[in-house]
């Protein structure tokens, strides 16, 4: 049984006093047996950490390098993410592969560094507008995951989690409808399960594109759909509360 996962994933929004006013909306009367996760920009993760103690909400981070240290000029170290009390790490958002040039091995590379440092990748895989009208949704994302899956061999793939995301439905109010959620993330577990059942049987793939309060429960109901990945949506915290109740 998989437990439900929502994260917030808050890109580069906020300020110190936004970031308290969210934290303490979602903390109040949040009822829900997923486990429940935000990605606050960097600077604000150890005022997000002291927030947070004493409550089930986990923090992580939106993207990491793949060294550990040295002269690589404004990145961030997984061991620095994992000093910081992070358990997961965001990698391979469309953002960053659309925006800053991240390939397939570039987020490989970041896999395979965050689990060898006790982090859990959250990888995010997905096709843009043009793949999908073309037909080639399942290659993209097989070509996607197939490379982490190569890289990473199979001792590291114990802790991750996978965030299927249109790139067409992020930040456009476009969404998934069910079934076709349902549709690449039944792909996705088939292709897990190509290499091993218990690792498609426990890794828990989450849909990201415009979830929003009111279609969460339709699209989590999919027998494959183990949570969210929330963008705009989980700025507000009321909001973010009803998919992460929607969840479980
Ligand atoms: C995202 O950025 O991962 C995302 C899913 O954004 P939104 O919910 O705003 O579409």
């Amino acid at each position: 049984m998989r437990q439900p996962l929502v994260a917030g994933n808050w890109k580069m929004n906020g300020s110190s006093g936004s970031v308290r006013e969210l934290i303490d909306g979602i903390l109040s009367g949040l009822e829900t047996k997923a486990e429940v996760l935000v990605f606050p920009p960097y600077l604000y993760v150890q005022q997000v950490r002291d927030l947070l103690q004493g409550s089930l909400v986990k923090f992580g981070v939106q993207n990491a390098s793949d060294k550990l240290s040295g002269a690589y000029t404004g990145e961030v170290s997984p061991l620095m993410a994992k000093d910081l009390g992070c358990e997961y790490v965001l990698i391979g958002h469309s953002e960053r592969r659309s925006i800053y040039g991240e390939t397939d091995a570039d987020v490989a590379a970041k896999f395979c560094a965050l689990v060898d440092n006790g982090l859990g990748p959250v990888l995010c895989i997905g096709e843009t507008l043009q793949e999908r009208e073309a037909g080639t949704t399942m290659s993209v994302v097989a070509e996607q995951l197939n490379t982490v899956l190569r890289t990473a061999g199979p001792e590291r793939l114990a802790n991750f989690v996978i965030a299927y995301e249109p790139v067409w439905a992020i930040g456009t109010g476009l969404t998934a409808t069910p079934g076709q959620a349902q549709e690449v993330h039944a792909y996705i577990r088939e292709l897990l399960a190509e290499n091993d059942q218990s690792m498609a049987d426990r890794t828990r793939i989450l849909y990201g594109g415009s979830m929003k309060a009111d279609n969460a429960a339709e699209l989590m109901a999919q027998a494959d759909v183990d949570g969210g990945l929330i963008g705009g949506a989980s700025l507000v915290a009321a909001d973010f509360k009803v998919i992460c109740h929607a969840a479980g």
